[in-house]
């Protein structure tokens, strides 16, 4: 059995909007991932269940390891239909928010959101998060949206009816914000989620493999060239990767191409911290990914790149750098949490 988490006051409100609203739009986070991809679409397929008129929005698009997604297809990338998709999100009667805290995390899309004059609901599992929306069901304590959805669907009583296409939405969402159940995902109910999942009959090892098993032959050559030139740095028990703009060029680069770079170091004996730094290709920036191991909290580092994310996974971007001189200002900022680093390896040793 599952724990009741969500707030049932929530729940009668949305029942309620169900029932008086037609218009929904979806929105979810910059550089979607499969968390915010999967809740999307398994919210998507609900709502088009109930008959609504409902339009998936991300700012900008996915990468195509999550295309084979049911649904995928439909859902819009702001930045290449800016009018079209202004127009859906002012005209909306319902706006769902999806795995992301604060409006500034969709870029212009957010201020196009807030001034929308819809009812808007927030279901996420970052920290501290944004009050905008008149339902908010924040959960940071959650694995993955992608799990507060499906109890949030539980709660709307659509389990009996759910097929194998919401399930596999969830299913996905799941095992990525999991690294595969690797991390962040100790909580027996996690298991008991999947477990119900599975009676739907996702086939779960074929999700594995859709999502991790199906990159083009550049971007492994790309994971190649990016190890080569890794920095270990033994005494901050930390990691850095780059990717420039040259590599990306020289590999064509796509999309995702370099999801899951940042996590590899972890491999490392004695490394508990990484860093990944990736020149924009389209903005004159560096973006900037850490993931930590136990109890380093990598969301404070970000915000020193003026970003944020989770404990174990966060980022935030480097204005008018390169990777080289982003790497200088990194290698500044860890020395302030050297024995931070020291104290957290020693209490988790691997
Ligand atoms: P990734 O490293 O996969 O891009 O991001 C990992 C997590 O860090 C995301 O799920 C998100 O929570 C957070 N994150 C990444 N980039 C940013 C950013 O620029 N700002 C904020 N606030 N969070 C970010
Ligand atoms: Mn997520």
């Amino acid at each position: 059995m599952l724990t009741q988490i969500i707030n049932p006051e929530h729940v009668v409100k949305f029942t309620e909007w169900q029932e008086s609203c037609h218009k929904f739009v979806i929105v979810a986070h910059t550089n979607p991932d499969g968390d915010a991809i999967g809740s999307s679409l398994a919210l998507y397929h609900y709502l088009r269940y109930l008959r609504k008129k409902v339009c998936v929005i991300v700012p900008n698009p996915f990468p195509d390891f999550f295309k084979w997604m049911p649904g995928a297809d439909f859902i819009m990338a702001y930045n290449r239909y800016v009018h079209v998709a202004d127009k859906i999100i002012a005209e909306a009667d319902v706006i769902c928010c999806l795995d992301f805290n604060r409006l500034d995390r969709i870029d212009e899309m957010g201020e196009k959101v807030r001034t929308s004059k819809a009812k808007k609901i927030l279901i996420d599992h970052h920290l501290d998060p944004e009050e905008f929306a008149d339902i908010t069901i924040s959960h940071p304590e959650q694995s993955s949206t992608c799990e507060l959805m499906y109890r949030f669907l539980c709660d709307l009583g659509y389990y009996y009816r759910m097929n194998t296409t919401v399930a596999t939405c969830i299913y996905t969402g799941m095992m990525t914000d999991t690294g595969g159940f690797t991390f962040n995902s100790n909580n027996p109910e996690i298991f008991f989620i999947v477990s119900m999942l599975l009676r739907k009959h996702v086939d779960k090892d074929l999700v594995y493999r859709k999502v991790n098993y199906n990159f083009s032959a550049s971007r492994l050559l790309l994971q190649g060239q990016v190890l080569s030139g890794m920095e270990v740095l033994p005494e901050y028990h930390t990691a850095i990767l780059t990717l420039t703009k040259d590599q990306q060029r020289e590999y064509q680069y796509s999309k995702g191409d370099s999801e899951g770079f940042v996590n590899m170091p972890l491999q490392i004996k004695d490394v508990i911290f990484t860093c990944f730094l990736r020149e924009d290709t389209e903005k004159e920036m560096v973006k900037v990914s850490l993931r930590s191991i136990g109890e380093f909290p990598c969301h404070i580092v970000a915000a020193e790149f003026n970003g944020g994310g989770h404990k174990n996974a966060s980022g935030g971007e480097l204005p008018g750098m390169n990777a080289e001189m982003a790497s200088e200002r990194f290698k500044q900022v860890l020395e302030k949490y050297k024995e931070q680093l020291e104290e957290c390896f020693n209490q988790h040793p691997k």
